[in-house]
């Protein structure tokens, strides 16, 4: 039967575990050796089913390729989630994929690239902001906007720090739960860092991903920097069983988060996009 089904869709195969890395507590980066020994082609945006034998299955988003290992960033929150970071180096595990539609980033050429980020939401987009600085003269000015709760919350610092050394890269954080400021930290959530953000709202792609409250508030922000709906890219997490549309538990209107997202252009899925149950 598998023969039938497009490529990704089919029974999966086999990752050995080949490295893990503390990112911060209960967050994980698995560093996964795939069976079929080749390069694993995929678009930043997208993600992969892993599974764990006889606990089930779970959506997370691709985060890279390094040598000839695929990495995976991983919160532990459940069932499976938590066997998963806890597996020893050499352990076994199913992998589909790759899943969905990733971040249209060729089509961005050009113009201004705003990545608006929080919480793990930043691991589909941190792929793709390692992308646009590896690919720096093909893209505007580049501007990073992530809030956390807390300043040990952020993920990849040196990574941060790197970005705001480039020529031309605005790096803004802030933290909706400290106290005290921290030196370049802002005290606030992440929306409240678009007044700072320095771009062009004509000729500008923004690129979020996030808790959906966090989305929803920084699209009435975008809208008074002038910024058009068209210029939006959102990158949707719900919660599904199958990444191919047959599960029905991630739809969202006429759209499926697992086959049609999880990364959408905002026009598509405005009318949708913030309400319960659709
Ligand atoms: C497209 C996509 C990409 C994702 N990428 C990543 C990633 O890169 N790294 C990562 O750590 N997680 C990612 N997630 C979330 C991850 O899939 C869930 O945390 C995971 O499915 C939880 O499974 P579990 O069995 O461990 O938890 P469960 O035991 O099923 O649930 C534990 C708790 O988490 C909640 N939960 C379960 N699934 C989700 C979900 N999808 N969104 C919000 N809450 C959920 C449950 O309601 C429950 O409260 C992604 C999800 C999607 C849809």
């Amino acid at each position: 039967m598998t023969e039938f089904l497009p490529k990704g869709l089919q029974l999966p195969i086999v990752a050995t575990l080949a490295d893990k890395q503390q990112e911060s507590p209960g967050i994980y980066t698995l560093h996964l050796a795939l069976e079929t020994n080749s390069s694993f082609d995929f678009a930043f945006g997208q993600f992969n089913m892993l599974y764990l034998f006889g606990l089930g299955e779970v959506p997370i988003s691709i985060m890279g390729w390094q040598q000839d290992l695929l990495l995976h960033t991983i919160r532990a929150v459940g069932r499976v989630t938590q066997p998963l970071v806890a597996l020893d180096i050499g352990a076994q595990l199913g992998l589909r994929g790759p899943f969905g539609q990733g971040w249209p980033l060729h089509q961005l050429e050009g113009q201004d690239l705003v990545f608006i980020t929080a919480g793990l939401g930043c691991a589909p987009v941190v792929a793709a902001i390692n992308y646009a600085v590896e690919n720096r003269s093909k893209y505007g000015r580049i501007v990073i906007l992530q809030g956390v709760k807390h300043h040990n919350d952020l993920l990849w610092q040196p990574q941060y720090e790197r970005w705001r050394d480039l020529g031309d890269c605005q790096v803004l954080l802030a933290a909706s739960e400290e106290k005290k400021r921290k030196y370049h930290w802002r005290l606030g959530m992440v929306t409240e860092l678009l007044a700072l953000a320095q771009f062009d709202a004509n000729y500008c792609a923004v690129l979020m991903c996030g808790p959906e409250i966090m989305m929803l508030a920084a699209l009435k922000q975008l809208a008074k920097h002038q910024v058009h709906d068209k210029s939006v890219y959102l990158s949707l997490e719900r919660n599904f069983q199958c990444g191919h549309g047959s599960c029905g538990h991630c739809q969202l209107g006429p759209y499926f988060v697992c086959k049609d997202g999880p990364v959408f252009h905002y026009p598509q899925i405005k009318s949708w996009f913030g309400l319960a149950g659709v």
